[in-house]
This record gives C-alpha cells, sequence and structure tokens, in this order.
C-alpha cells in the first residue's frame, strides 16, 4: 500500500466526522504497534516523526523504510509525517526521503515570519506533491503547562495566513499543551469555532494527549479532523518496560519489549477509536 498525502486521508475523514490520530515513531517496535493498530480497528493512521526521532534511527530514508514495511505488511492506509520540521532543509530532505506530508513549525515566529516561512517550505512540499501542516498561534512545548501560556490562534489572522501559504492543514493553538498539563485542561472551543467558520483546510491539534474526551469530541465535532499523540504512547510503552523489569533479567533486551510493544499497541487502539466513535451529532 503507497503512502499517501495527509490531507486526502484527512479530509475523508471529516466527511465521516471522524478524526484520526497522528503518532510519534521512534522505532521499528513501536511502528509495528501503531500499524497493528490500525489494521485491528480498520481506521487509517498518521505515522509521525520529528529529526530528534527519526536521526538516531539512521535519518529521514530509513524511517520511510521502516514505516513502508509495517504498511505492506498490515495492509493499511496511512500517511507519513514530518513533525515540527524546524528548517527548510530538514523539509527538503523528508521530501526527497519519501514522506507523504510535512510540518515546517515556525510558530514561536511573529505572524509575517511564521506565514513567510510556511509560505516557502509549502512551495518544496508542493513540488514533491506532499501535503503542508503549518502551525498559526503556538502550542508551548516541552514541560508542559495549563495551556494558559500558550499563544491562542487569532481568528482574525487565519484567512489571510491560509491564502499567504497555501497549507493544506492547519494547526490551530486552543488550550493544549505539548506534554502533560500541570493545571487543568480547557480547551477554547469558542475560538475553535470561529476559526472551523473560516477555512476549509482539515485543522490540526497539537499536544493531544491528557485531554479529556469530552473535550476532544467536542472539538471533532467542530472541525478537528488530527489529534497528535506523543506523551501517551510513550508512557504505555514505558510502563511496559517497567512491567518487564519486574520479571525478567535483562539478558534478552528483545523480551523487555514484548510488554512494551503490547501495552503501546493497546493504548493506540484506543486513541483510534475514542477518536472515531461516541462523538456527538446534531
Ligand atoms: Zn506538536
Amino acid at each position: 500500500m503507497k503512502l499517501q498525502r495527509m490531507d486526502t486521508l484527512l479530509r475523508q475523514a471529516r466527511e465521516k466526522k471522524i478524526a484520526l490520530g497522528a503518532f510519534e515513531c521512534w522505532d521499528s517496535i513501536n511502528i509495528q504497534g501503531i500499524a497493528k493498530a490500525s489494521s485491528l480497528t480498520g481506521i487509517p493512521v498518521i505515522f509521525q516523526a520529528t529529526p530528534v526521532e527519526y536521526e538516531p534511527m539512521g535519518g529521514a530514508a530509513a524511517l520511510v523504510h521502516m514505516v513502508k514495511f509495517y504498511v505492506d505488511k498490515y495492509n493499511i492506509n496511512a500517511a507519513l509525517h514530518l513533525d515540527h520540521g524546524s528548517t527548510l532543509e530538514q523539509v527538503e530532505d523528508c521530501v526527497r526521503s519519501g514522506f507523504s506530508s510535512v510540518m515546517l513549525d515556525a510558530s514561536a515566529c511573529e505572524f509575517e515570519e511564521n506565514a513567510r516561512l510556511s509560505a516557502e517550505a509549502a512551495k518544496i512540499a508542493h513540488a514533491g506533491n506532499l501535503s503542508f501542516e503549518a502551525e498559526l498561534g503556538h502550542v508551548i512545548g516541552g514541560d508542559g503547562g495549563d495551556g494558559a501560556e500558550s499563544a491562542l490562534t487569532v481568528p482574525s489572522e487565519v484567512v489571510e495566513f491560509v491564502k499567504r501559504t497555501q497549507v493544506d492543514c492547519l494547526a490551530v493553538s486552543i488550550g493544549t499543551v505539548h506534554g502533560d498539563y500541570k493545571g487543568k485542561p480547557e480547551l477554547r472551543l469558542d475560538l475553535l469555532k470561529e476559526i472551523a467558520s473560516l477555512v476549509e483546510e482539515p485543522l490540526v491539534l497539537h499536544g493531544g494527549s491528557g485531554t479529556p474526551i469530552a473535550q476532544l469530541h467536542a472539538a471533532i465535532k467542530l472541525g478537528i479532523t488530527k489529534i497528535n499523540i506523543c506523551t501517551d504512547i510513550h508512557k504505555a510503552f514505558l510502563a511496559g518496560i517497567e512491567e518487564a523489569r519486574k520479571t525478567l533479567t535483562p539478558s534478552v533486551p528483545g523480551n523487555f519489549y514484548r510488554p512494551a510493544a503490547q501495552m503501546m499497541t493497546e493504548k493506540t487502539v484506543e486513541m483510534i477509536r475514542l477518536f472515531s466513535t461516541g462523538i456527538p451529532q446534531d
């Protein structure tokens, strides 16, 4: 099965009024788990990685080979996306290596610079027939927070940004955080509603982990079509390793990964199902 453009999969998901999970990739065990979860649920999936994750694997091309292998093995519909690319060189590298989608994240910059860099990256992506994601507003990263420190997306900038960048998928900042929340998550659904009324491009939510499911369902109903999950599957994987340490000696590293793979796969199945069932309809 060929890797598909991410925006194609997201538009199909939007028609079905569901969202797709985009899961962070860091090794072949976790990539196989994501592929299995997609196969078990029958729902397309987005594999994504930042350079920090794919460089230790041997670079962008190594990740492409790995993901394609499991996409074929499990016969699933999937995209492979560069998450949080920070330079045009990284975008070019992923285009050359065979990704089907890329993000350049210049969201920490002022509007003008974000729009300029995003437009340049979009040109590179489109020349290779890849879809392109950029972020307007800034979801804070690293050590979390309660979302209040993030720069929220300003609705009056959205139309201009989409027009100037030719972005295919727009990441918005509506109160989520990267990593664990420090306080109580409270998504700004009012903002999302306004943004969704202005553009037709699929909307992306970064920092999905730890967000109450009722808020995620409300966000999907209003137009969020891609939900990024990193922390939740990291935790499931590491919990599996901890489990193994209680009973196994470290003589065969492969044995340590069995419970980790299983727990991460189960968590991925759970998230894919949460994003595709029980969403309130009108
Ligand atoms: Zn992110």
